[in-house]
């Protein structure tokens, strides 16, 4: 686990993002090639720690705002055509839907025994002051020194497990949170890595799952939500459905259309997942009967997971050709530490 003498070599996959932004009339856009350019004239990176390193970029590299399925299935498949070739992998990455794409590799990349971190900045490598400098420096560090067998996100002081983390800041450098799992490393004037919170790994062999996009939404409850409008967002072709809701997973079951559409949906087979608005906890919807009456209409518990987990659990596991029973019953379950499991006794 402590950092190696030998160089390893780190596949650099760069998707775009603030990091290697141009400022234009606009504001920030991408432009290819611009992040390689800025680096060539950093010889830190080239110092004897560092390890060595190649960048691909994407064609195109894109704002992380454009994400989609396809985006992580090309990011998988990237990493698996190399996995034999580079020791580990560090992915350039927008910061708006990074949470996303770490949460959806973290699922996709299965039997990963390699690093794997996302990473990008708040202000562009061009500025004068910038965090990416520091975000590159330390990810390519990380995934030169230390054997972290996860998809992590590193940005500013922390490291995370990709598939707890979400953004929680567009003005901090130390934009990311991971709520409710501790982080996996601490950076400061030393770098601390916590081995005992990392994934304990079988030995799976390591395959890119590949993942067609299911058709998934969200709903936020709110007072005086509308049971229609609810229930045409649950009409055909849904589904699966991340149900934010209150606390520790209530919401308005006094409502009885509401409870109804729900009731409906989930007979129909649609998935519904309930993630608390409130981000750090774990839903537990049998604390009160306004939280038993959603469960007994199928809605199924998502734990502590965050809603960005959720998504791309219900994509993964909506691949796996299960049946929805079968989807429901592995949505409480830790597939690769994306929840706490409950205890039970
Ligand atoms: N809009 C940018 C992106 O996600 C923001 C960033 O990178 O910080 O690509």
């Amino acid at each position: 686990m402590n950092p190696s003498d030998n160089k390893r070599k780190v596949l650099m996959i760069n998707t775009g993002g603030t990091i290697g932004m141009r400022a234009s009339d606009q504001g920030y856009r991408v432009e290819p090639g611009f992040l390689e350019q800025q680096m060539r004239s950093m010889p830190e990176i080239r110092t004897p720690e560092m390890p060595e390193f190649e960048i691909q970029d994407f064609v195109p590299v894109i704002d992380s705002a454009q994400m989609t399925p396809a985006h992580w299935q090309k990011i998988a498949n990237r990493i698996s055509e190399h996995y034999d070739a580079f020791d580990s992998f560090v992915v350039l990455h927008g910061t708006d839907s990074m949470a996303y794409t770490a949460s959806a590799l973290a699922f996709m990349l299965e039997g990963l025994t390699k690093t794997v971190i996302l990473t990008g900045s708040q202000i562009p490598l061009c500025q004068t002051r910038n965090d990416a400098r520091d975000n590159l420096i330390t990810s390519l560090l990380l995934a030169g020194s230390y054997d972290i067998p996860e998809v992590c996100i590193f940005f500013g002081a922390h490291l995370f497990r990709g598939c707890r983390a979400t953004k929680a800041s567009v003005y901090d450098f130390d934009a990311f949170q991971s709520p409710n799992y501790l982080p996996l490393g601490e950076v400061g004037t030393q770098i601390r890595i916590f081995e005992h919170r990392m994934l304990q790994r079988g030995d799976a062999k390591f395959n890119a799952a590949s993942l067609s996009p299911a058709r998934l939404g969200t709903f936020r409850l709110f007072p005086g939500v509308s049971a229609e409008v609810l229930e045409n967002l649950l009409s055909q072709p849904l589904e699966g459905l991340v149900l934010e809701t209150y606390g520790v997973g209530t919401g308005p079951t006094d409502n009885k259309e509401f409870l109804d559409v729900l009731h409906r949906a989930c007979s129909r087979g649609v998935v519904i997942v309930s993630c608390s608005q409130c981000e750090h906890g774990t839903v537990s919807p049998r604390d009160y009967a306004a939280g038993t009456a959603l469960a007994d209409a199928g809605v199924v518990s998502g734990v502590d997971m965050t809603i960005e987990a959720a998504i791309a659990k219900l994509h993964y596991l909506f691949n796996q050709n299960l049946t929805s029973e079968a989807i429901r019953a592995r949505i409480g379950k830790s597939l690769v530490g994306e929840l706490t499991p409950i205890q039970t006794n």
